[in-house]
């Protein structure tokens, strides 16, 4: 069965509420599969892009890069998915194929730009259109598998917020004897916490108050701290070798490169709209590093979900019907959520 129009919430224009509409969707081709969505959560990166915060927003958009879902239909050329297949898809669609990040599997580098799951143009130049909707038609190799001890609706976040967090933290090393911060405890955050607590890693969580404290001990943090108390960094000073941030709002960096080993790392995953500036100081003093993260690759996500289906590490979600997501939207703005927002897209 293809499906040429799919039910969909979309932004009509910039800051626009959402709206129930249609959008095309390719016939399937050669390599492509066609995925029934169950689930798809929703990022703050969404909001970002559905309010033009980054800027170059394509309208309409139809935001959701964290899907979950059940695939109906393959291409004749179709080798790793069968109809019944429980499969996901993150941030992207497409990439070169050919370019040294592609080829070792880190397509979200992709020097030719990977072609985002919406607010994209793929090669042939039509917008693509994202996961708030009731299917998608995606090229097998940019699909991954939902291992079975997963469920769909818990899977969905960890398209986008678990790969965010998983990818920096085996990249830098988190693991046993290990000192590691998450900063923010949101979608991204909370999940930070899950993946360092399970890879071995003593975990701390600063948050702005203490008030996600029993939360964040039960999603496995060692410690919690309050960041609007001035004191946490001079208790902290020189305590972690790695602290990721995930706050969406531009961070005062110097405060919290002050909280790094000698050769720490703070990696930024979160994506605020504005600059922020830095003393240089706090990196020449200690030898540290400032680095960034985005996503993960394919293989690389794939890898993630089995570790999380592994460790029994689902995302801690409050399931809405679709009607719903503009004031999802305003919760997610004035941090009301515990701890990801997630679109029963059944209700489409
Ligand atoms: P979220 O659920 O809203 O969580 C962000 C958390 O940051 C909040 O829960 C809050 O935690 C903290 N925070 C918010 N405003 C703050 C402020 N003004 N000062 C200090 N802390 C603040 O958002 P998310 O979905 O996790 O996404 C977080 C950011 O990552 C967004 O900018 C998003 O676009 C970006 N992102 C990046 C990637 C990537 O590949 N690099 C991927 C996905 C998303 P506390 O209440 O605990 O303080
Ligand atoms: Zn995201």
């Amino acid at each position: 069965m293809s499906v040429t129009q799919a039910a969909a919430y979309a932004v009509p224009a910039p800051k626009s509420p959402l709206e129930r509409t249609t959008v095309p969707r390719r016939a399937v081709r050669e390599h492509d599969v066609l995925i029934h969505i169950h689930y798809a959560g929703i990022c703050h990166s969404d909001i970002h892009q559905a309010t033009d915060g980054w800027g170059e927003g394509i309208y309409p958009m139809v935001p959701g890069h964290e899907i979950a879902g059940v695939v109906t239909e393959v291409g004749p050329g179709v080798t790793r998915f069968a109809v019944g297949d429980r499969v996901g898809v993150g941030c992207f669609v497409d990439s070169c194929r050919e370019c040294a990040y592609c080829l070792r599997g880190q397509e979200q580098y992709c020097s030719r730009g990977m072609t985002g799951t919406y607010n994209a143009l793929d090669k042939d130049g039509e917008p693509t259109y994202g996961g708030y909707s009731t299917h998608i038609v995606v090229d097998e190799n940019y699909t991954v598998r939902i291992p079975d001890g997963l469920g769909l609706d818990v899977a969905a976040p960890l398209l986008c917020a678990g790969i965010t967090l998983y990818s920096p933290l085996r990249h830098w090393g988190a693991g046993p004897g290990k000192q590691v911060a998450i900063v923010g405890l949101g979608g991204l955050g909370h999940m930070g916490v899950k993946i360092a607590h399970a890879l071995g890693a003593e975990v701390t969580v600063l948050s702005q108050t203490l008030r996600k404290e029993a939360d964040g001990r039960a999603l496995g943090a060692d410690h919690f701290h309050a960041t609007s108390d001035e004191a946490t960094f001079d208790e902290l000073a020189g305590r972690f070798d790695l602290i990721v941030s995930t706050v969406s709002a531009p961070l005062g960096f110097d405060a919290y490169l002050g909280l790094l080993k000698v050769d720490g790392a703070l990696v930024n995953v979160g994506a605020p709209e504005e600059p922020v500036s830095l003393n240089l100081f706090s990196v020449i003093g200690g030898r540290k590093t400032l680095a960034g993260s985005m996503i993960g690759g394919i293989a690389e996500t794939q890898e993630m979900l089995d570790f999380c289906a592994e460790h029994g590490l689902g995302a801690e979600i409050e399931v809405i019907s679709a009607d719903r997501i503009n004031e999802a939207y305003e919760r997610v703005q004035s941090g009301d959520v515990r701890y990801r927002f997630v679109i029963d897209t059944s209700t489409i």
